[in-house]
């Protein structure tokens, strides 16, 4: 699928629930989170019809995040299902890492390539700081089950902002050197500004090389992660839903009305 900038449009990033185990400060507020209805959110049957047909419309790139996507049940049907659709050449997931010791076996067998997983300091308190909640010593099994069921190229993704310091990014840098794993480096992104930057080390945040589109856990299909642009593919149908937010894909982001990232999945 081509938009209207000549950008090829082929990522199809997958919110499966807008639920998490833990409360990162730059990802969600503390309390207060309004969670989606049960009925509201799509079923796997809707993801994977959802997905084969933007495949056979041109994606080849998936990937499942969320919320967390290891908390939503039956997971690993969900990653079997998609892994069985012909035309998907990489097949991804985007996890805290922090459930990914009991599931990385499971989920290379079902079929996922490989995983990205969150890490913004290697630092046990600090990281408790950050997530309000989390347990690092979890991530670190997640990591090493990752590594022995074959999840490769495991990459960190490391968040930088007012929250952490130099240290904190530096330590997962060095984390990655010693463990052979890639690094990509985000710095925190505000959407009521519509402030965000080219990933370090990836390929996010640059408009012109952007070939995203994103479907949130209630089904809503979005162009742009800094717009408040979508189109609805319960009301619309997988086709048409696609079809429109290629069309409709804006040449940059800019500021937007929803102010937090859990609900689209990054
Ligand atoms: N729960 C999973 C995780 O944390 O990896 C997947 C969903 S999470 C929303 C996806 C990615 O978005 C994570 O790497 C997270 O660090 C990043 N993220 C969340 N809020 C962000 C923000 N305000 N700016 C930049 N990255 C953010
Ligand atoms: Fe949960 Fe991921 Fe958001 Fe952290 S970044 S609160 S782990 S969804």
């Amino acid at each position: 699928m081509i938009d209207r900038f000549y950008r090829e449009i082929n990522y199809l990033r997958i919110s499966v629930t807008d639920r998490c185990n833990l409360r990162c400060r730059y990802c969600m507020p503390s309390e207060g989170i309004k969670l989606l209805k049960h009925e509201d959110i799509l079923s796997f049957e809707e993801i994977v019809d959802f997905t084969k047909i933007a495949v056979d419309m041109g994606i080849t790139k998936v990937r499942l995040t969320g919320g967390e996507p290891l908390v939503r049940r039956g997971i690993i049907n969900l990653v079997e299902a998609i892994a069985d659709i012909d035309g998907i050449e990489d097949f991804a997931m985007t996890t805290n890492g922090t459930l990914l010791a009991e599931h990385a076996k499971s989920l290379a067998d079902a079929g996922l390539a490989r995983v990205n997983i969150s890490l913004d300091t290697t630092d046990a308190e600090r990281y408790q700081q950050f997530t309000r909640c989390g347990d690092i010593e979890q991530v670190f099994a997640g990591i090493e089950a990752a590594q022995i069921a074959g999840l490769n190229p495991i990459k960190l993704n490391c968040v930088a902002g007012h929250f952490s310091n130099q240290s904190d990014t530096e330590s997962v840098k060095e984390f990655g050197r010693t463990n052979g794993l890639e690094v990509r480096i985000i710095q925190q992104m505000l959407f009521e500004t519509g402030n965000f930057f080219v990933v370090e080390g990836g390929t996010g945040g640059d408009c012109e090389k952007c070939n995203r589109i994103r479907l949130s856990s209630d089904g809503k299909i979005r162009p742009c992660l800094f717009s408040d642009i979508s189109f609805n593919t319960r009301q619309l149908g997988p086709k048409q839903a696609i079809q429109q937010a290629v069309t409709q894909k804006p040449e940059t982001g800019g500021p937007c009305k929803h102010n937090w990232m859990h609900g689209i999945g990054g």
